[in-house]
């Protein structure tokens, strides 16, 4: 992606008071002018409402097939390409992200190379030019990236993509697991046993057979970061076979902290509530509930991937050393899970 590619992106989905703040940094320094969101003294976000950070829709329909690209979404998401500044607090780690071509996979990877990490991403094989650019972004952070597209509905790959990641990278002390099938059906009398096992193969069986393959690898002070949903606690019912395997994350992130805590690896899960992101332009909602996502929260707008990133970071590093086994929600403000 080119620089001005991304400022464009970012001016889309940012309004209101945030477009105001880029004209006072486009003041102070041209560098930081190129986000909007930054205030230009310092780097750091300046105060602003969060209900009005981001845009609050309406969203234009925009089915794309499954599985979807960031790249093809209007407004683009942000993913924290031009703003997430790392510290250093995850240097010389190295982590595989499941699903980090695009949305919060993307945005966990990119700031877990900024934070120092070495990254291996999965992702298909039809969501190359996604993963190209967050290859490119990985690197850019100074940084080694490594590719790893395949399917994980198969154990062999599974087995193969966590064996590869460990070889490439000299070792794997961070998963972070967000890839994911979400597809609804209004009837459960319209989901077939296909597509309820595609999504059972997808986000359980898969989750299975890679932390199976990556514990063996892990050292202590190693970290599982699992992505749970709202819909584990609060399932829409146009999300049956999708808010089981949501569930059914929680529960495994909860059973396998207290199992792993002998090995010295900590295992969380993120519950999201509805971020802006291919998997709900490509079958995850009917296109009526895109146009006017995000809306149902009392925050009244989706959630970017950038805002979620820095959850994944905490849990991943060293500086989450007290935190395993728990669920930490990002819902705009539904309290969930509470
Ligand atoms: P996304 O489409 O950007 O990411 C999902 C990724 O899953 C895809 O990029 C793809 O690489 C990967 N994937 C799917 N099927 C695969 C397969 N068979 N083999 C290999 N990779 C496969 O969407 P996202 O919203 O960023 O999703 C990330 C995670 O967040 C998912 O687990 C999703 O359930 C969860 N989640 C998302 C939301 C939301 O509102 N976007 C809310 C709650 C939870
Ligand atoms: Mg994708």
């Amino acid at each position: 992606m080119t620089e001005r590619n991304s400022d464009d992106s970012r001016r889309k989905v940012l309004k209101g008071a945030a477009l105001g703040l880029a004209a006072a940094a486009a003041a102070g320094s041209r560098a930081k002018a190129a986000d909007p969101t930054m205030s230009a003294e310092n780097g750091a976000p300046p105060l602003s409402d969060p209900a009005k950070r981001y845009t609050d829709g309406p969203f234009q329909a925009q089915p794309q097939p499954w599985p979807g690209l960031a790249s093809r979404m209007s407004p683009r998401p942000d993913h924290g390409e031009t703003s997430y500044r790392g510290s250093g607090r995850m240097a010389g780690r190295k982590a595989l992200v499941t699903g980090g071509d695009s949305g919060l996979g993307r945005a966990a990877a990119i700031a877990i190379a900024r934070e120092g990490a070495d990254v291996a991403i999965s992702y298909l094989p039809a969501e190359e030019e996604d993963a190209k650019e967050v290859m490119d972004l990985i690197r850019s952070a100074g940084r080694k990236a490594v590719a790893l597209p395949g399917d994980i509905r198969s154990e062999k790959f599974c087995q193969k993509l966590v064996a590869n990641a460990a070889r490439e990278l000299g070792g794997l002390d961070c998963l972070i697991n967000c890839a994911g099938r979400q597809h609804y059906h209004e009837s459960i009398l319209d989901l077939t046993t296909e597509d309820f096992d595609w999504t059972l193969k997808t986000n359980l069986y898969a989750l299975f057979w890679i932390i199976k393959a990556a514990i063996p690898h892990m050292p202590p002070g190693s970290s599982i970061v699992n992505t749970s949903s709202t819909n584990a606690y609060n399932p829409s019912e146009i999300l049956v076979d999708y808010s089981i395997t949501k569930a059914g994350i929680a529960d495994l992130t909860k059973s396998l902290a207290k199992q792993l805590v002998p090995k010295g690896i900590r295992v969380n899960a993120v519950a999201p509530g509805p971020f802006w992101t291919a998997l709900q332009v490509s079958g995850g909602q009917p296109m009526s509930a895109v146009e006017k996502f995000g809306s149902t929260v009392p925050l009244k707008r989706p959630g970017q991937p950038a805002e979620i990133a820095p959850l994944y970071v905490q849990l991943a590093s060293t500086d989450g050393s007290y935190l395993t086994g728990q669920i930490f929600g990002a819902t705009g403000g539904t309290g969930i899970p509470g």
